[in-house]
C-alpha cells in the first residue's frame, strides 16, 4: 500500500487507538516472568485492575482474547447439560450463546430484536417457571459492541432477586470496561468477563474474569473439563505474583500503565467523556436524517453508536469510500445487520478533535458514496462539544 500520511482513524469500537503512553511502557525489555521484578508487577497489576471492575474479589487474567475468557467464565462454574439463561442483545450475546452450545451447555436464548436491551422483565418470567433450579447462570452482555446498546445490570440483578432464584449472574464487559460505569461487587455479579482492547485502551490479548466467592464455590462441583482456564490454580500462583505458565509479560506493562492513565483523569471523568462524546455522535446521527440503531434512549451506548444506513444504501460500500479516502476504519454490520449498519466507535483513548475528525470523515464518505442525507451533523455535535466548554 503506498504511504499515507498523518495518522489512521481507528474508529471501530475495538480494538482501540492504542495512546503513545501505552505503547512506551510496552516496548521495554521482556523480564524473567519468575523473577523479583516481574512478582512485584503482578502483585499489584492484579490488586489494582480490581479498581477498575470495582471490585474487591479476584480478577484472573489470561493471556487470551475475549472469547477465552468467556468460555473460562462458563467452564469454570457450570457442569455439561446445564442450563444457562442468555438474552440477545447483538451478535456477541449470540456468539457467547453458540459457545455455550459447543462446550455441552444448554443455553435457553431469550430473543431480542437487536434494538433494546435485556429486558429483566423477562428474565425473571423465564426464572420464575424454572421452579426446580435447573438454569445454574443468568448471562448478559452489558454493551453489546455490535449493536451499541447498554443493558441495566442493576435491573438483571433485581429481577433474578426477585425470582427468588439461586443462579449465577455473568456478565460480558468486554467493551464497557473503561468506558461506561460497571461495579462488580455492587451490583451482584458473579463473574465478569472484560477484555483488554477496549475501553483499556491496550492493544488484543489479555483478558479476565472477576469472580465472586459464591462462583468459586460453584467451581468446586463444577464437572467441566478444563485445565488452561482453571481460576483456582491460577488464583493460588497469583497470591505469590507468579502465574502457572509464561503471562503477556508486555501487555502487563502496559495493563499498569492503563490502571494508573484511568486514574488519573479520573473513572468518573473518563465516563462523562463517553457520555459526552456518544451525545455528540448522536447529534450528528440525527442532523444527518439518519437513524441510531438502539430504540432505547436510557439504553444508548457511550462506547459506540451504530448507525442504520438508508434502505438500499451498503454500509460496507460506504465504509470502503471512507476507508479509501480518508484513512479511517469504522466497525461494520455484524450477524443479522451485516450490510444495514455501520458503527462509530468512541471509546478508549480519546477527545473532542478525533471526534470531530471522525465524524468529518463519516460526513463527507457519506457525501462522496452517494448516501441521501442532510448536511450539518459535524456542525451539530460541534454545537454540542463547545457548549460544554468554558468560554474565555
Ligand atoms: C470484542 C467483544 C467480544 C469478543 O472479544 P474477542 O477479544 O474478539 O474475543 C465479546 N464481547 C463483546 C461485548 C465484545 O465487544
Amino acid at each position: 500500500m503506498a504511504r499515507r500520511g498523518g495518522r489512521h482513524f481507528l474508529q471501530i469500537p475495538g480494538p482501540t487507538n492504542v495512546p503513545d503512553r501505552i505503547l512506551r511502557a510496552i516496548d521495554n525489555p521482556t523480564i524473567d516472568h519468575r523473577g523479583p521484578d516481574f512478582a512485584a508487577l503482578a502483585q499489584g497489576v492484579l490488586q489494582d485492575v480490581r479498581t477498575i471492575f470495582k471490585t474487591e474479589q479476584p480478577v484472573v487474567i489470561y493471556t487470551a482474547s475475549g472469547t477465552g475468557a468467556w468460555e473460562a467464565a462458563l467452564v469454570n462454574a457450570l457442569s455439561p447439560g446445564d442450563r444457562v439463561l442468555m438474552y440477545e442483545t447483538g451478535q456477541f450475546s449470540t456468539l457467547w450463546r453458540n459457545l455455550a452450545e459447543r462446550i455441552g451447555l444448554k443455553p435457553q436464548f431469550i430473543a431480542g430484536d437487536w434494538r433494546h436491551g435485556a429486558d429483566a422483565a423477562a428474565i425473571q418470567a423465564a426464572l420464575a417457571k424454572d421452579s426446580s433450579h435447573e438454569i445454574k447462570a443468568v448471562c448478559v452482555v452489558h454493551n453489546d459492541t455490535s449493536t451499541g446498546i447498554t443493558s441495566n445490570v442493576p435491573a438483571v440483578r433485581e429481577a433474578i432477586d426477585a425470582a427468588g432464584h439461586p443462579a449465577l449472574l455473568m456478565v460480558d464487559v468486554i467493551s464497557s470496561l473503561g468506558s461506561i460505569d460497571y461495579r462488580h461487587d455492587e451490583w451482584g455479579v458473579d463473574v465478569t468477563v472484560g477484555g483488554s482492547q477496549k475501553g483499556l485502551m491496550l492493544p488484543p490479548g489479555l483478558s479476565f474474569n472477576a469472580v465472586s466467592v459464591k462462583a468459586r464455590v460453584a467451581a468446586k462441583t463444577s464437572r467441566s473439563m478444563r485445565s488452561y482456564w482453571d481460576w483456582e490454580e491460577m488464583i493460588q500462583a497469583n497470591a505469590n505474583g507468579v502465574f502457572p505458565y509464561t503471562p503477556g509479560t508486555n501487555l502487563l506493562f502496559g495493563l499498569r500503565e492503563a490502571i494508573d492513565m484511568l486514574h488519573e483523569e479520573g473513572l468518573d471523568n473518563v465516563f462523562a467523556r463517553h457520555d459526552r462524546h456518544a451525545e455528540a455522535t448522536r447529534r450528528a446521527v440525527n442532523a444527518w436524517g439518519l437513524e441510531v440503531l438502539c430504540q432505547n434512549e436510557a439504553e444508548y451506548s457511550s462506547a459506540l453508536t451504530a448507525v442504520l444506513m438508508p434502505e438500499g444504501n451498503d454500509a460496507d460500500n460506504f465504509r470502503k469510500t471512507v476507508l479509501e479516502n480518508f484513512d479511517m476504519s469504522l466497525g461494520n454490520g455484524l450477524g443479522k445487520v451485516a450490510g444495514k449498519v455501520f458503527r462509530i466507535g468512541h471509546l478508549g483513548d480519546f477527545n473532542d478533535l478525533m471526534l470531530s475528525g471522525t465524524l468529518c470523515g463519516v460526513e463527507m464518505g457519506l457525501g462522496l458514496a452517494g448516501v441521501p442525507h442532510s448536511t450539518g451533523g459535524v456542525a451539530a455535535a460541534m454545537d454540542y462539544l463547545m457548549a460544554g466548554r468554558q468560554s474565555a
